[in-house]
């Protein structure tokens, strides 16, 4: 009977209770990593451990997804300070790890539901909020992590069943940081501002060649970067994840790994740039260091999962080591960002685009076997992958040239009517300020003309740059000339400073040229709508007078007549040619950029 009682207080009192208090494996190690799971599951998952947790984790709404779910952070502090003013006056530095913005790339939610229950529940890895804090988005394009299948990742190894890499509109997030079109992204963008993390990373699964890496990052240190921040990514950090995430049993490459002939990785690396339109590539107009984290697609998922872990796990060690020093960097890539503008006249140029120059480095890439053939089915060659290691030094693409670059003016000033351009900005936070009164005075303004819009939609519009994609077509931008001139601006026009922490997010999205300008995304549009035109009777008298009246212009007109067999061929175009030279044409506008540069704010009126 004793052995009988005891038995069953072990049963009952303890054992069972223990036990089950004891298993926090998340739910894809239940699973031995053959599922991933769905958001309620992942909350509950989360919930959990913020019950089990109070004084070291809390869990923060921060906006709504379009199809209504709710945007989440988990914040992960050893002393129970949640406030984000407060943890930047503490002197410890924050991480923000976004996971599933392409929702069947999930594995940076499974590896950081482990690393946050090893931080503060095992407590294995509780060191790592000695001098950092944790934040993470569990799941960022919430709509597609819910619209789950087993079909919607083709080149995935795992797990059963996946989310859809677009939103609930079917746009990808990952394109829409600069333009803002998505509520997600807004709501990042408010998120973003109020904790102001000192590092970020973006967590993907790739597509592309098979290799044997199964970690590959990057983090961003090329010239559009601040000098300091990347100078110790480039000596520090990249080097650094490669050795601790390598001892820890994985195969790590310091870069993404994008190849010049993807039917042929003998010819080796190419050259990768990050507008804005990327998640890193904002990070870069925020002054912050920003890593691109890419998991390896046909490794099996527990592979992924845990080498996601090791990568994030050695980047909390450098943040915990080097904080004081992220914190000097960040501060001072920010007040260079303050002082673009500042100098208008000293001609100090501000890179708007990078290229390869076409230098490259020597890199030891760890592939794998193939041969090539020619396709009967696609009619073109085609690679055959098989897994027996090949280590080959490869030509790398890493020589960066700026290939487009501008001079920022002290300000813009732009008419407040242009409201979508101005709500864009609002939406960055990008502080400004408006005319008192109306205004007339000297300003630079672009005439732009030659533009050839992308057929196709890409992110849900008809942008002016090459797409991607399957079926886009590249646009072409054409040219835009900067002239000075007298130009008046209504009381009311918005006047955006350069002298602020977000000045490189202003001038990427008012230099027409830029590469996610606003123009190029399509939001002046109208700007090239010529609104009135003359009829041919009206131009045929009036180009008899204006010949009359000109004979350079009439000598003019018939050399083109000579030359140019489509303009002479083109009766529209021969009167045109006289309506474009006339007064009534100007009033049209057609190509003039609305946006001013100033390069002094001497006697603007702003409050
Ligand atoms: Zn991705």
């Amino acid at each position: 009977m004793r052995i009988c009682a005891f038995a069953i207080a072990l049963f009952f009192g303890v054992g069972l209770p223990a036990l089950y208090a004891q298993d926090w494996r998340t739910p894809a190690e239940v699973s031995e990593y053959r599922t991933t799971p769905d958001y309620a599951e992942a909350l509950t998952y989360l919930d959990r451990i913020a019950a089990a947790a109070p004084s070291l984790v809390k869990i923060e709404d921060f906006g709504k997804t379009g199809e209504g779910r709710d945007l989440k952070i988990v914040i992960a502090s050893k002393d129970g300070v949640f406030d984000p003013a407060a943890i930047h006056a503490s002197g410890r530095v924050i991480l923000l790890v976004q996971n599933a913005i392409h929702a069947g790339e999930m594995d940076g939610k499974d590896a950081c539901l482990a690393l946050l229950r090893d931080i503060v529940i095992t407590k294995s890895k509780a060191a790592l909020l000695d001098h950092a804090v944790f934040v993470f988005i569990p799941v960022y394009n919430i709509d597609g992590h819910e619209r789950r299948s087993p079909y919607n990742r083709i080149n995935q190894n795992g797990p059963d069943v996946m989310g859809w890499r677009g939103n609930g509109t079917n746009l990808n997030l990952n394109r829409d940081y600069m333009k803002a079109d998505t509520p997600e992204t807004r709501a990042f963008l408010k998120m973003f501002h109020r904790w102001m993390p000192d590092f970020f990373v973006d967590d993907h699964v790739t597509d592309g060649a098979d290799f044997q890496y199964d970690v590959t990052y990057t983090i961003d240190a090329g010239p559009d970067v601040a000098p300091g921040t990347a100078k110790w990514i480039r000596e520090t950090v990249t080097p650094e994840l490669e050795k601790q995430v390598g001892a820890a049993g994985h195969v790590a490459s310091p870069t993404y790994i994008t190849l010049v002939d993807d039917t042929d990785p003998a010819q080796g690396l190419g050259f990768n740039d990050d507008p804005p339109r990327f998640s890193t590539g904002q990070m870069i107009l925020e002054n912050r260091p920003g890593m691109l984290v890419e998991l390896h697609m046909l490794k099996d998922y527990k592979t992924r999962v845990t080498g996601n872990y090791e990568v994030l796990r050695a980047l909390l060690e450098v943040m915990n080591r080097d904080a004081s020093k992220l914190i000097a960097l960040n501060a001072e890539a920010d007040a260079e960002a303050a002082k673009l503008g500042s100098h208008p006249l000293d001609n100090s140029k501000f890179p708007l685009k990078l290229e390869w120059n076409g230098e490259t480095t020597p890199f030891l890439f760890r592939g794998y076997k193939y041969t090539r053939e020619l396709s009967a089915v696609s009619g073109a060659m085609w690679v055959s992958y098989s897994h027996e290691p090949w280590n080959a030094t490869l030509p790398f693409a890493t020589g960066v040239k700026v290939a487009l670059a501008t001079t920022p003016p002290a300000a813009y000033i732009l008419p407040k009517q242009w409201t979508h351009v101005i709500d864009v900005l609002a939406a960055h936070d990008v502080a400004m300020k408006q005319t008192t009164s109306d205004w007339t005075g000297k300003v630079e303004r672009y005439r732009c003309e030659g533009m050839d819009w992308q057929g196709p939609p890409f992110e849900g519009r008809h942008p002016i740059f090459g797409g991607e994609g399957a079926g886009a077509e590249p646009g072409k931008f054409g040219h835009c000339s900067l002239t000075t001139e007298t130009a008046s601006f209504p009381a009311g026009s918005v006047v955006v400073e350069l002298h602020q922490r977000l000045s490189k997010v202003a001038i990427h999205w008012l230099e027409p040229e830029a590469p996610d300008s606003a123009m190029r995304w399509g939001f002046f549009d109208p700007i090239f709508e010529q609104k009135e035109y003359g009829e041919a009777y009206v131009l045929e008298k009036l180009a008899r007078e204006m010949m009359a009246k000109d004979p350079a212009l009439k000598a003019e007109f018939e050399k083109r007549v000579q030359n140019d067999p489509r303009f002479a061929a083109s009766p529209d175009a021969r009167l045109e040619f006289f309506y474009e030279r006339s007064p009534w044409f100007q009033e049209n506008r057609v190509g003039l950029y609305p946006v001013g540069r100033l390069l002094s704010l001497d006697g603007v009126p702003v409050e």
